[in-house]
Order: structure tokens, then sequence, then C-alpha cells
């Protein structure tokens, strides 16, 4: 078993706590505070008894200058006003105004540092778990909790880096995931995993891992066309990934009752709300026609998996559901799940999302704040940065 923040006596002390911020914005506003609001048990419970609060967290991508944008700045009002604490902002990741900051904190404060990957804009030393780095930002402090779900399959400075050098535990949230996701190890069957979204690279490779645990794969959003593509049929101008096609050609090959692939699709000349559309079915796609949604028919068909399973796992939006025009499938699936009396978990960003802006979130039984690591951790491999936390 893990150490929690419970494990620890923290009164006096500086604890770190990664969090995982990293909120959807526009135009320097934040879109959805979800991922804020789940942070706040762990650090509300650090500030009670007592502890010097020292918070960490990524935001986006930051390959280049454009990309500072994504300052941690526009948490601070949001942060201050839930916690009923003014927080403290220094706009950098390290020097000697956060030493300064660092120093003067009494217990219950709380300290904000900028953007974790802004070091990445310094020969990715973030995501490369640059050891000065860790060992600089561990410095910073007496405790390292980790709470940032959303990252803690990936070996980065900013969580593996400090727990090599700090003593470590997990947070409430962390702890709530794993949890939650550890049923999903030991399921109730049938056990359907519903998977979607746009980032092929990232999930297909779990496919074949996954097709190993659960009894049915349904597979919809951008993710289908390399499986559709694989099987033969046209696609026309549907995103896909030419690297895929042999490995999803073996796996249908393979597995040809497990993984359920749409039957129609709905396509547009063009990526708008309000353009023409097609119902498509398989084999009738045309070359200028890009693929959107998944049709009523497939609703159908998944539906008779979804209202046999015991266990629902659902990752990766149907569609590209942030236009209404191909929210449909994405919408009609959420239902289905709210609706079916299995145990159901959510993971992935967009597809919390999804869920939370159709107004779902109560019917689930979780969802989860990491796509990728609730994916990777189903799928039974370790998360590196978990691994690395003390044991009790
Ligand atoms: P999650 O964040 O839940 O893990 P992803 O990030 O993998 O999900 O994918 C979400 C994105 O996938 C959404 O922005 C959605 O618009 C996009 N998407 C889904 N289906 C398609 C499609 N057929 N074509 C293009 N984009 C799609
Ligand atoms: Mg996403």
């Amino acid at each position: 078993m893990k150490k929690t923040i419970r494990d620890y006596d923290i009164k006096g002390k500086r604890v770190i706590i990664r969090c995982d911020f990293n909120v959807p914005i526009e135009n320097g506003e934040i879109k959805d505070l979800t991922r804020i609001k789940k942070s706040l048990r762990t650090i509300r419970y650090a500030r009670k008894n007592g502890a010097k609060v020292i918070l960490l967290s990524h935001m986006g991508r930051v390959k280049t200058d454009e990309d500072k944008k994504y300052t941690l700045k526009c948490l601070v009002d949001p942060l201050s006003k839930m916690l009923r604490k003014k927080v403290k902002f220094i706009p950098l990741t390290r020097g000697e105004e956060v030493l300064n900051a660092v120093k003067q904190m009494k217990d219950r404060d709380v300290l904000l540092i900028e953007n974790t990957r802004f070091e990445d804009l310094n020969g990715k030393k973030e995501s490369s778990n640059d050891k000065e780095l860790g060992k600089y930002w561990a410095s910073l402090g007496d405790i390292f909790i980790n709470d940032a779900f959303g990252t803690i399959h990936r070996s980065h400075a900013s969580n593996a880096g400090i727990e090599k050098n700090l003593p470590s535990g997990i947070g409430f949230l962390v702890e709530k995931e794993i949890k939650c996701l550890d049923k999903l190890n030991n399921p109730k069957r049938p056990y359907t995993i519903v998977l979607g979204g746009s980032k092929i690279s990232d999930k297909i490779g779990l496919v074949e891992k996954l097709t190993l645990k659960a009894d049915y794969i349904l597979i919809g959003g951008a993710m289908a066309f390399t499986f559709l593509k694989a099987a033969g049929f046209s696609i026309g101008s549907s995103l896909f990934e030419k690297d895929q096609l042999p490995f999803c050609t073996n796996l249908l090959n393979k597995y040809p009752d497990k993984i359920i692939l749409p039957i129609d699709i709905i396509t547009a000349k063009e990526i708008k709300d309000n353009v023409k559309t097609k119902e498509r079915f398989l084999g009738e796609i045309r070359e200028d026609e890009i693929g959107l949604d998944i049709g009523k028919k497939s609703l159908e068909v998944f539906k008779q998996y979804i209202d046999d399973s015991k266990t629902i796992f659902w990752n990766g939006p149907m569609g590209y559901f942030e236009l209404d025009t191909f929210s449909n499938g994405t919408r009609e699936i959420c239902k289905m799940i709210a609706e079916s009396k299995s145990y159901k978990v959510i993971g992935g960003g967009d597809t919390a999302r999804a869920v939370n802006e159709m107004g779902f979130e109560k019917n689930m039984d979780h969802i989860s704040t990491g796509g990728g690591a609730a994916l990777t951790y189903i799928e039974g491999v370790s998360l590196k940065a978990l691994k690395l936390i003390d044991e009790k």
C-alpha cells in the first residue's frame, strides 16, 4: 500500500502538492473548473493540519514561447475563492523569488509557482525528468504529495523527480482514482470498454492489451477509421493513422468477435456547425467526406452490448462532439451508459467534459481525471510516478 497524506505529520512542514490544474483555457479564461475542484480536498486537508502548502502543476503542452499563454496566473482567483485563502503566485518555476516566497511562508499559507512545463522551454527539463530540476523542486519542501492523476503514468521532474528526493505519499484524488479503477481489474462480466477520441497513436497500442481484459471493445470516434480502413472500407478524408494499419488488421483477425466497429457514419465535407451531413453505411463514404460521428445503426448495435454489460469503461468521444452537428453519437452513448445498471467508469479529459456538459455526471460511478493514466492503469501497466511513492 502506498503512503497517503494521512500517513504524515504535516504540521508546520512544507508540503509540496503536485496537482493537476491542467484545465482547458480559451483566451486566458478557464472553460471548466472540474480539475481545480477535484484538487481541493487534499489542499484543504493540508491547510487544516497546519502545513505550508506549495502547489505545482502543469498546464497544456509547452513547446514555444507562445505557449507562455499557459501561465497558471488564471488559477489564482478561482483557487483563492474556493479555498477562502489568498493564494500567492510566483510567475517563475525557480530562482531567488521562489526561494524567498517559500522562506516567508507561514503555516496554512498557500503558494503556487509557475507552470512546471515552462521548464520544457529550457531543454525539456520537466518532461525528460531532468535530475537537477527534480532535486531543486524537492529542496523547496519537506514532504511530497502526488495528487495529479493525469500525469501519474509519466516520469516527469515534477512527480518522479521529486519523489526520488523526498518522503512521498498520494493525495485523496489519486487514492480515490486507484480505488475505483482497481474494480476494473476484477470486473463483473460482461465487461465492455468503449473507446473513441482522436489521440489515436496514444491509445491504439493499448487496444490489444484491453482486448485481453474486456469481453467487448466498442470503437467509435476518429479511432474507428484506422480500424475501418484496415478492414478494407473507404474512409474518405477521415482522420486515421497509416502506421497502425497492419496492427489493426492483425487485431481484427485475432479478435473478430470482440472488437465492434461502427456500421454507419455521419460525414461532412468540412468541420463546421450546421454543414450539410450525410449518413453513410460502410463502403459508401466518398473521397472528399470526413467521418465526424457514428450513425444511428451503430448506436443500436453498441446499445445491445452496453445494455448487456455489468462493467463499462468509456474513454474517448464518439465524434467531433464540440460541434452540435456531430455530438449525437457521444450524447447517445453517454445516455446509454448513464442508464445502464453496470459499474461505470469514465476516463479522459474530453470524455469527462462531454459527460459533465451533457448532465450525466451524477449517473456515473467514477469520472477519472486522467485519460492516458486511467487506460495505462486498467491495462495493467505500472504507473511510473506511482511506483516511486513510499510504501506504508
Ligand atoms: P479524451 O480527452 O477523453 O481522452 P481524446 O483527447 O482522445 O479524448 O479525443 C477527444 C477529441 O476527439 C475531441 O476533441 C473530438 O472532437 C475528437 N474526435 C472524436 N471523433 C473524431 C472524428 N471522427 N474526427 C475528428 N476528431 C474527432
Ligand atoms: Mg483529450
